[in-house]
């Protein structure tokens, strides 16, 4: 019955998980998943979800499936975080907002829906970008293809490159853009460059999918959406996907969520129904817990500020791993910059490291990161980064 079935290569990224797990050295280090760890190198718990948590406890209470969409209070969590409380788009009723199995449940929806709205869009990414960007859109029925992006000569953006190619592509063509925390490079546009990005967009009608997955890990809440409240003042219609996993370290709870921004109030009803009814068919409805855990945090005043002030003590750890990482780097390899590691965003860092490089020091040091040279930050602390620089520091020099 099964013999044509090809096996399964794994993913790269989780299968070196795996890998880091059965490695029996007791210094190793996972730097590979994209997963936030504390200085003890732990998965926190925070307090604002423990509190929310005691209250979904206390009293047991019945779990009746949710809508397809889910809870109205978690629809309109993601809107103000996204969109800005007090915006005229949400007064408008534009938006369509669903709850999905995490950022990547969002980003399957919103591929089957553009593809069966506009057969005929090919989806162009970021090169490079998060690899399950490429397999969602081609597992909708896209052809994915690459705009330039990363500049490995300079650790920047190939800027007029990236414009120049975009003025190529046809009307409904969509562009999944990361508005902030590029994943995997860490290098982010400027608002500047935002801007001209935008008016291309705008000006080729193509199809904005701006996929978020670490807000408040970059600048702050509010600057790392800058991309999308100005295509919204832009007037631009487009895609938001947003993911909880990190900012609310609720990883395996799958919390995300799909917005479109339609012409009025009629269209998004319509989207709205099409949305459900692509879920229905798909998983029928999202999961209960998570749907609530972020539903009380994100509509409660006192819980919402210490969750935001949760994710700056996540941000700031971040950051000063980073700097840490280039001072390290720079006293360890005199004449040599590393301030690209600073200069870059959110939980990653292209490092530069090649594949034989990186394959080094997985098998010296036992430091595990992807192939193409990203490490996540976030892996780093103060018992293991000092480590962390010496052996990358060690496999650079030649
Ligand atoms: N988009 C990007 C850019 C991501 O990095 C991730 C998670 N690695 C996702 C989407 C998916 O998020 P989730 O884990 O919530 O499915």
């Amino acid at each position: 019955m099964f013999s044509h079935v090809e096996p399964y290569a794994g993913d790269p990224i989780l299968g070196l998980m795996d890998k880091h797990k059965q490695d029996p050295r007791a210094d190793k280090v996972n730097l590979g998943v994209g997963v936030y760890f504390d200085n003890d190198g732990k998965l926190p718990v925070l307090n604002c979800v423990q509190k929310a948590e005691a209250q979904i406890a206390n009293p047991p209470k019945p779990r009746p499936y949710l809508p397809m969409d889910g809870l109205p209070g978690y629809r309109a969590a993601c809107q103000n975080l996204l969109f800005g409380k007090d915006a005229q788009v949400l007064k408008d009723k534009r938006v369509a907002t669903t709850a999905t199995i995490g950022g990547s449940g969002a980003l399957k929806v919103g591929a089957d829906f553009i593809h069966a709205w506009f057969p005929q869009a090919k989806c162009y990414v970021s090169d490079p970008t998060w690899a399950n960007h490429i397999g969602i859109f081609e597992g909708s029925g896209f052809a994915v293809g690459k705009y330039p992006y990363y500049d490995a000569a300079t650790n920047g953006i190939k800027f007029d490159e990236l414009i120049a190619f975009l003025n190529t592509l046809q009307a409904h063509d969509v562009v999944l853009l990361h508005p902030c925390c590029h994943n995997p490079t860490g290098v982010d546009l400027t608002q500047a460059q935002w801007d001209q990005v935008l008016e291309v967009v705008k000006a080729k009608n193509l199809l904005a999918f701006m996929d978020i997955a670490y807000q408040g890990f970059g600048e702050d809440m509010d600057a790392d959406v800058y991309a999308i409240r100005k295509a919204v003042d832009m007037g631009l219609l487009f895609f938001v996907s947003n993911s909880f996993s990190k900012n609310l370290s609720l990883y395996g709870e799958r919390v995300g969520g799909l917005s479109v921004v339609c012409k009025d109030e009629a269209q998004a009803k319509a989207v709205q129904g099409q949305l459900q009814f692509n879920i229905r068919r798909i998983y029928s409805s999202p999961p209960s817990h998570g749907g609530h855990v972020v539903d009380i945090v994100m509509n409660d005043d006192a819980l919402f500020n210490e969750w935001v002030q949760e994710v700056y003590v996540m941000r700031d750890r971040i950051k000063d791993m980073r700097q840490k990482l280039r001072d390290s780097l720079e006293a360890k390899l005199p004449g040599r910059s590393f301030e690209y590691i600073t200069k870059q965003n959110g939980m990653f860092s292209y490092t530069g490291l090649t594949p034989e490089q990186v394959a080094r020091i997985i098998k010296d040091f036992g430091i595990y990161m992807v192939a193409n040279g990203r490490i996540s930050v976030a892996g780093l602390n103060a018992s293991n980064i000092d480590y962390v620089a010496n052996a990358m520091a060690e496999v650079l020099k030649d």
